[in-house]
């Protein structure tokens, strides 16, 4: 393993903030975490689970140990004619891994492509775009405990997967490191363009191939989303909002033409991205933090910003809408 002692991580979060890490570990090979829990100048220590940073606010100095897998292999652990398991270590990319599955004909990933981060924290967050959820295609993980030194492998419905949410999130899972996901994947390709940007980008084709969707969704993100190694940011910093029926009556009185629609239970879920724009914030800016011109719903870190800098900006948005439309948006990016 590679141990960094007060090491700048502005290099290893996407909203390029130059907090530091008190210690950095990067797990090289199986053996090191049994290593590092067997020692005992680190087993005592708090601990933090770094991947890219891409959904990472960090607003302080990380005491204790910052841990982050390295290990990038990728191994097809069962496969018939339908589908195939394959098992991926937590620190490879997610999109090379994607990339990999269309290569090999694995399929079912394609509408997360480009999608930043590593595979790790792919089922903390429940990844999701263009209508797809990670846990449609997740099997299985393999995580140590690092309070307890006990490895689990937890299965879907271990997971509490929901909308970016999952059991990961939970206090007594937070001292579970994710050290292999296991995704089944499908032989045969059907591609799903049921969300709407892909219903209009494929309007007049058929004959759908993987590669053809891959390369809508990577087209799709670039024109839509600013490039996070131009303009630091860490994507939709709010998750949408989920109202009942009530309040979505009354948030229509206010704002009658704002973007929703219906999913299960009568629940109606909101885009805060809509609601930012019609609060007239969308380009808008303090210093050198604000909302992406291109996406309402992305802070932008313009300058050197501090990541406390950019989390007050995020609850003055916050507050704007609280008192515009009653709506208190919920961070979809993690706040340390
Ligand atoms: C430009 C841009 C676009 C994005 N678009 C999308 C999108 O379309 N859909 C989407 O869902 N997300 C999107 N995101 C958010 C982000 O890419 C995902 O949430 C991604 O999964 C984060 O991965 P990461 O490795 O950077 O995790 P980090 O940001 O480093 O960590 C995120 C959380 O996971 C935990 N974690 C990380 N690794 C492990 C591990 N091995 N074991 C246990 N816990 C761990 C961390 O402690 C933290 O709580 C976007 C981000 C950017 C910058």
């Amino acid at each position: 393993m590679q141990i960094h002692k007060n090491i700048s991580l502005i290099n290893h979060n996407t909203f390029r903030v130059d907090n530091s890490a008190e210690t950095l570990i990067l797990i090289e090979n199986d053996e090191d975490l049994g290593n590092l829990l067997k020692d005992e100048n680190y087993s005592l220590k708090s601990k933090f689970f770094l991947g890219a940073g891409s959904n990472l606010l960090i607003t302080r100095p990380i005491k204790g140990l910052t841990i982050k897998n390295i290990q990038t292999s990728i191994k097809i652990v069962e496969e018939n004619s339908e589908f195939a398991i394959i098992e991926v270590d937590s620190g490879l990319e997610w999109h090379n891994f994607v990339s990999f599955c269309l290569d090999n004909c694995y399929y079912g990933l394609e509408n997360l492509a480009l999608i930043p981060g590593l595979i790790g924290a792919a089922p903390v967050q429940n990844i999701g775009a263009y209508g797809v959820e990670q846990q449609k295609y997740f099997d299985s993980l393999i995580c140590i405990d690092l309070n307890t030194g006990q490895q689990k492998v937890m299965y879907g419905n271990d997971c509490n997967f929901d909308y970016r949410h999952s059991i990961f999130k939970q206090e007594e899972y937070k001292s579970c490191f994710i050290t292999k996901v296991r995704y089944k994947l499908k032989k045969s390709f059907e591609p799903d363009i049921s969300y709407k940007d892909l219903k209009i980008f494929f309007q007049d084709k058929t004959n759908i191939q993987a590669k053809d969707l891959f390369d809508a969704v990577v087209e799709i993100r670039n024109n839509k989303l600013p490039n996070h190694n131009e303009t630091p940011n860490a994507g939709s910093f709010f998750k949408n909002p989920i109202l009942d029926e009530n309040q979505l009556k009354d948030l229509l009185t206010i704002e009658p033409n704002i973007v929703y629609y219906p999913i299960q239970n009568n629940m109606f879920k909101v885009s805060a991205a809509n609601l930012i724009e019609k609060a007239g914030l969308k380009g808008y800016r303090k210093k050198n933090v604000g909302i992406s011109i291109k996406h309402s719903l992305i802070i932008a870190n313009f300058g050197n910003s501090s990541g406390e800098e950019i989390y007050d900006f995020a609850k003055f948005v916050i507050s704007v809408l609280i008192d515009k439309y009653k709506i208190r948006l919920e961070p979809e990016v993690i706040i340390i």
